[in-house]
């Protein structure tokens, strides 16, 4: 089995004397995407922050790429991409002048970054705008051209932190494409988003933490077989206050929230069969999601 490309040990990070990140473990495999789930203010940033080495832990042990941090932190994040949260690209710049600007942060040479390009600007759908300006492209392209970007040193592991947010449906399934290919090529992917079907399209395995912790871990499928009953019926209506008692006498859970009903279950016909009589009622019936078991590890609270 390769080594991982990186490993936490009993990681903590404090601010302000509260722990951040509290005693974190986690291993990534190579060649897969792993997930960083949690609410605001769970750690996530923290936790990639101090992978990175751009953060000094209170305690723990970091291993990127075998390499221990933060001593080695700079031959250890010349083998990585980063895709931060905001687009950091040059608006000053071309397409090209940016992907030349960050080679060279690499020490790469001007011919070596400009042999690259071609196939980063292919991969990244922005072949005919190598010189275009930054302010020129869709938000779309520039997610594209920081994901580009992030691979002009051709890393093996590549941290991004929630790659697809603000980007509509179209450019969001542009970038997950990218983001397969780039596991089908043998990279791994360490990622944070905020969209669980985002999580469950594209990670291997999950972690999802809360205050600082790992709270669970595996593949969304056994995430969700794990935590959650397979269908969930979403009720409301103005009966739905009578009913509740019924509903709970049926489903193993449930639980409401604001004016909705969820009620999670193995076996729905029975439930499905009376609600379709009651004519004061509205019901969704679904399978159960990554989304449902983080909402019932994590809460429903709203973190900030
Ligand atoms: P997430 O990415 O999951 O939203 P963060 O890692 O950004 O969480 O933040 C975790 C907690 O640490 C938050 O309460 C945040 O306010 C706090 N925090 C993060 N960075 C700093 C810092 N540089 N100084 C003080 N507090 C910080």
């Amino acid at each position: 089995m390769p080594a991982s490309p990186l490993t936490l040990k009993g990681l903590t990070k404090r601010y302000g004397g509260t722990a951040v990140v509290d005693g974190l473990d986690l291993e990534i495999a190579p060649g897969r995407c792993h997930g960083l789930l949690g609410p605001n203010g769970a750690g996530k940033t923290t936790t990639l922050r101090l992978a990175l080495g751009l953060v000094t832990p209170d305690a723990g042990e970091i291993q990127l790429l075998g390499h221990p941090l933060p001593a080695k932190a700079a031959p250890a994040r010349a083998r990585v991409g980063v895709v931060p949260q905001a687009d950091s690209l040059d608006p000053d710049f071309t397409v090209q002048e940016n992907l030349l600007a960050y080679g060279r942060y690499f020490g790469l040479s001007q011919s070596e970054i400009q042999a690259r390009i071609p196939d980063l600007l292919d991969f990244a759908g922005l072949s005919g705008k190598a010189d275009a300006r930054v302010p020129s492209l869709s938000g779309g392209m520039k997610r594209r051209l920081t994901l580009a970007r992030a691979l002009i040193n051709d890393p093996d592991l590549i941290i991004l932190d929630e790659p697809t947010t603000g980007l509509d449906p179209q450019a969001r399934h542009r970038v997950w494409q990218g983001l397969r290919q780039l596991t089908a090529r043998g990279k791994t992917l360490l990622l944070t988003t905020h969209f669980m079907e985002e999580a469950e399209r594209l990670c291997d395995r999950i972690s999802i933490i809360d205050r600082g912790r790992i709270i669970t871990e595996g593949s969304p499928r056994a995430l969700i077989r794990d935590h959650i009953d397979a269908h969930v019926i979403e009720i409301h209506g103005e009966e739905l206050a009578a009913w509740r008692p019924r509903a709970e006498r049926l489903c193993r859970r449930c639980e409401q929230a604001g004016e909705t009903l969820f009620c999670y279950t193995a076996e729905p016909e029975t439930v499905i069969a009376e609600l379709d009589h009651q004519p004061g009622l509205r019901y969704l019936h679904r399978p159960a999601s990554l989304e449902d078991v983080f909402l019932k590890l994590t809460g429903r609270d709203l973190r900030d």
